[in-house]
């Protein structure tokens, strides 16, 4: 296995953990962006959002919705609400990924300058 968020989620590789439940982890991100800078990470392998939803329109909208349901509750929990938070989903090279692991991004505090920097 290659893949540092699954080497995370196997607990071989060390993050500091936020939230844990049976489908996802949320981590704080090693190179922060913000002042709060959260990961929020399906505990199942999917490379990206082109995985998650194929041509064919067979994803799974539930599991994306619940990926998002987790990244509020952690924003909320971090004390980004009411004031607010940025949500980032990078797919593909093209779209900036990296992690070829689907990821979704919280970031707030502070000012948010800059509205796709
Ligand atoms: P992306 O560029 O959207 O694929 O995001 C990948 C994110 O993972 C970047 O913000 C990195 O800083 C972050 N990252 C990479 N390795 C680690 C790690 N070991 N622990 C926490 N965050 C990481
Ligand atoms: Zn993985």
């Amino acid at each position: 296995m290659s893949c540092i968020f699954c080497k995370i989620i196997a607990g071989e590789i060390p993050s500091t953990k936020l939230f844990e439940d049976d489908q996802f982890i949320a981590i704080k991100d090693l190179h922060p962006q913000a002042a709060v800078h959260v990961l929020v990470i399906p505990k199942k392998h999917v490379v990206s959002l082109d995985e998650a939803f194929p041509s064919d329109g067979s994803g799974d909208t539930e599991f994306i919705g619940k990926l998002m349901a987790t990244g509020t509750r952690v924003a909320r929990e971090r004390g980004l609400l009411p004031g607010g938070f940025r949500s980032v989903i990078n797919t593909g090279a093209g779209g900036g990924q990296s992690v070829f692991h689907l990821h979704l991004h919280i970031l707030g505090g502070g000012s948010m300058s800059g509205k796709f920097g």
